[in-house]
C-alpha cells in the first residue's frame, strides 16, 4: 500500500515513511492510494471474531509488508487491550464508550498504534526519533502514555501553563523515562506554532529525526477506524445498522468512521456534532466552506477552525458536495446546550456525559427526531472525570474518580517551564 499526498507535489511513500514523515514534504496529508474492501462474509459474520483477530485484518491491507505478520499482530493486540462497550442509554440512543483506556480519551488508540509501530521502526533505524508535540489537553496525556518506555524515541509534550485541567496535566507531566514535558507561559496556539517552526527549521532537521504525533500521522488517524468495527459486533440488529454520532474538531476521528463505511461497514448515516467552531456543518448546510479563528468552549478538544482533516473526508468522497452531504449531516452544539444536555441526561437516564460527549448526544437526538425509525449511537471520548468543573456543576454531585487514576495524584509533577517562543525550544532541543 502506498500514501500519497493530498497536496500531489510529493512522491507516494509506504506506511512506514508516512509515519516517520507525518507530513508529506509539500505540507500535504498523506492518504491511502486505494481503500481496502472487506469480504462479504467478514461483513456478515463479524460478530463471531475476537476483536484482536478482527483488529488485525483490517489494520494489515493499511501496511503492507512494512510491519512483520507476528510484530504487527502484537501491536494491534496491545493497542486495544480495553473493552469498548456500546451502553444503551435510552430507547433510541446508545453510548460507545471509548474512555476505558490508560488516559480516559479515544485519543489512547491511535496513540497507542503509532507509538508502537514507531518503536518497530526506529529499530531499523540509525540514531533516535524525537517526537514533538503539542497539546491543549488529551493529546498530551495519551501520546505520553503510549509512548513510554518505547526504547529509539524520545517525546517531548508542549503544553500551555495553567490551561489544561488538573487530571491531564497530571498524566503528561508524571511519567518520566523517555517523556518530557515542557510548560509553556503561552496559550496552546503559542504551543502549535513552535513545533511548526522546529518542522521547518534547516539546523533542528540535521541534527535531528523529527516527527509529530498530531491526528495527521496515518499511524494515529487510521487505526481509529477499529472501535466503529467492535461497536457494530455489539449492535443487535445488523439488518438495520445504526446512525453514528462524532462529537468533532479535527475531524480524524469521524474521518476514520467514513473510511470504515467506504470499505463495507454498515452505517446508517453520520452525525458530525462540533460546538460553536462549526466550519464543516456550515459547509455541510450552505456548500460554502470557510476556516474561521477558533472560539473556546466547554468542549476544548473540539475548539479547532480549521480542522486538518477535513481534506481527508472530501478524497474519500471524491470531493464531491452531493455525495458528501448525503452522509453526513452537521450540527451546531452552543455551551448552553451542552451544560443542559448533561443535566438533562443525567436526569433522566442517569448517565454521566462529558462535554464533548454532550454535544454528540443532543447533535444526535435532534437527528432521531426527525427519523423516528432509526437508532444510534454516539461516541463519548472522554471520561466526565476530564472536566470535573462543567460536569458536577451539571450533575449537583461530584464524579467518581476511577480506580484508574488515583495513583496520579501520589506522582510528582515535572516540567520544565520555557518561554513561548520558537528560539527557546531550539536551544533546548538542541542542547539536550
Ligand atoms: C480530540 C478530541 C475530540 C475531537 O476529535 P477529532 O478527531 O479531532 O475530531 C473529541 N472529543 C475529545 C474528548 C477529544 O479529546
Amino acid at each position: 500500500m502506498k500514501y500519497f499526498s493530498l497536496n500531489k507535489t510529493a512522491p507516494a511513500v509506504d506506511f512506514r515513511e508516512a509515519t516517520i514523515r507525518g507530513q508529506a514534504p509539500d505540507k500535504g496529508l498523506y492518504f491511502p492510494e486505494r481503500i481496502p474492501k472487506l469480504d462479504s462474509s467478514l461483513v456478515e459474520n463479524m460478530a463471531g471474531y475476537a476483536k484482536e483477530e478482527l483488529a488485525y485484518l483490517i489494520m494489515q491491507p493499511y501496511l503492507g509488508d512494512t510491519i512483520d505478520k507476528k510484530s504487527l499482530y502484537q501491536i494491534v493486540s496491545e493497542t486495544i487491550h480495553f473493552p469498548f462497550p456500546v451502553v444503551q442509554v435510552s430507547q433510541q440512543i446508545a453510548s460507545l464508550e471509548l474512555f476505558h483506556g490508560p488516559t480516559l480519551a479515544f485519543k489512547d488508540v491511535g496513540a497507542r498504534f503509532m507509538s508502537r509501530c514507531l518503536g518497530y521502526f526506529s529499530q531499523q533505524q540509525q540514531g533516535k526519533i524525537t517526537v514533538l508535540v503539542a497539546t491543549s489537553g488529551d493529546t498530551g496525556g495519551a501520546v505520553a502514555n503510549g509512548f513510554l518506555g518505547v526504547a529509539g524515541v524520545e517525546v517531548v509534550i508542549l503544553y500551555p501553563s495553567g490551561k489544561v485541567s488538573p487530571v491531564q496535566e497530571l498524566q503528561l507531566t508524571t511519567c518520566g523515562q523517555n517523556i518530557k514535558a515542557l510548560e509553556v507561559s503561552g496559550s496552546f496556539d503559542d504551543c502549535q506554532a513552535m513545533v511548526k517552526d522546529a518542522f521547518m527549521d534547516a539546523d533542528l532537521a540535521r541534527k535531528l529525526t523529527l516527527t509529530s504525533a498530531n491526528s495527521i500521522n496515518v499511524a494515529r488517524w487510521l487505526p481509529q477506524q477499529l472501535y466503529y468495527f467492535f461497536a457494530y459486533q455489539q449492535w443487535e440488529n445488523k439488518q438495520h445498522p445504526p446512525v453514528i454520532s462524532v462529537p468533532s474538531g479535527n475531524f480524524g476521528n469521524i474521518c476514520a468512521g467514513l473510511l470504515a463505511q467506504v470499505s463495507g461497514l454498515p452505517v446508517q448515516h453520520f452525525i458530525a456534532a462540533c460546538n460553536v467552531n462549526d466550519a464543516v456543518p456550515e459547509y455541510l448546510r450552505t456548500g460554502q466552506y470557510h476556516t474561521k479563528t477558533a472560539v473556546p468552549t466547554l468542549s476544548n478538544a473540539m475548539d479547532v477552525g480549521s480542522p486538518s482533516n477535513f481534506v481527508r473526508v472530501l478524497e474519500l468522497f471524491h470531493n464531491e458536495y452531493a455525495a458528501v452531504a448525503e452522509k453526513i449531516s452537521g450540527y451546531t452544539v452552543s455551551d448552553d446546550i451542552t451544560q443542559r444536555t448533561i443535566a438533562d441526561v443525567y436526569h433522566q437516564y442517569g448517565y454521566i456525559l462529558d462535554p464533548h460527549g454532550a454535544v454528540a448526544w443532543y447533535a444526535l437526538a435532534q437527528y432521531l427526531s426527525h427519523h423516528k425509525e432509526e437508532k444510534g449511537i454516539f461516541l463519548e471520548t472522554a471520561h466526565p472525570v476530564k472536566f470535573p468543573e462543567t460536569v458536577e456543576a451539571m450533575i449537583g454531585k461530584k464524579i467518581p474518580i476511577p480506580e484508574s487514576v488515583r495513583p496520579l495524584f501520589d506522582r510528582k509533577k515535572e516540567s520544565i517551564v520555557m518561554q513561548p517562543s520558537f528560539a527557546a525550544l531550539k536551544e533546548w532541543l538542541l542542547n539536550t
